[in-house]
């Protein structure tokens, strides 16, 4: 497996535990809304601090194995707030039954634990001086996020904003030089290109308006 997909596996099985807890966690505070935000607070806090730093590691590893030259470490922003307060409001509001207001939190936390190693690879791709910037990489399952792989572009402003959406495997990685960028690409833009092609106009419409507001 490549470094890439070993990252994204790795984020992945971080996810995976995180809902075995869901599943304990659910069982004991059933009906009790304030009670599951701050459980669930200390489970993004938790899983949050092991994918920031998994994706440190990584970083400084693949860094390390490109041939960077050596003078910067990946830096771990301060983390976001859990929010899970507002993620269970928002849940309670919009589920339709109890299977579905534990999918869409079982979404938000997948989204929040994701979330803090996307910032660390983000914000370090965009402080290191040796980095063009970071790419997003993922198997283009989502429609959206298909377009954007499949655009291939490297995003430097830190203002770029990653757009993840709940349930979504996508990563960033940093690109250093040309043979590994395009290492990166052929990884994964043209499977997401291909599945882009079948993309609804909705979605090209999300793409459009994202383009607008971070480029
Ligand atoms: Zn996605």
């Amino acid at each position: 497996m490549n470094p890439y997909e070993i990252f994204r596996r790795a984020i992945r099985d971080l996810n995976v535990q995180a809902q075995r807890d869901l599943d304990t966690i659910w069982r004991s505070s059933a009906g009790d809304p304030a009670a599951l935000a701050e459980i669930l607070a200390e489970v993004v806090q938790t899983y949050g601090a092991m994918s920031a730093s998994v994706a440190a590691e990584w970083y400084d590893d693949l860094r390390r194995d490109t041939g960077v030259r050596p003078g910067f470490s990946a830096v771990i922003p301060e983390p976001a707030i859990p929010g899970t307060t507002a993620l269970v409001e928002w849940a309670t509001v919009k589920a339709t039954s109890e299977d579905s207001l534990k999918s869409l939190i079982s979404g938000g936390l997948q989204k929040r634990i994701t979330n803090y190693s996307r910032d660390v690879i983000m914000t370090s791709s965009i402080r290191d001086p040796r980095s063009k910037g970071w790419m997003r990489i993922g198997d283009g399952n989502c429609d959206f996020c298909s377009m954007l792989i499949g655009r291939g572009a490297v995003y430097s402003k830190s203002t770029v904003d990653f757009a993840p959406h709940d349930h979504c495997n996508c990563s960033a990685a940093p690109s250093w030089n040309p043979s590994q960028t395009q290492a990166v690409q052929n990884l994964y833009v043209p499977s997401a290109r291909r599945r882009s092609d079948e993309v609804k106009a909705a979605d090209a419409e999300r793409v459009r308006r994202w383009i607008d507001a971070n480029l």
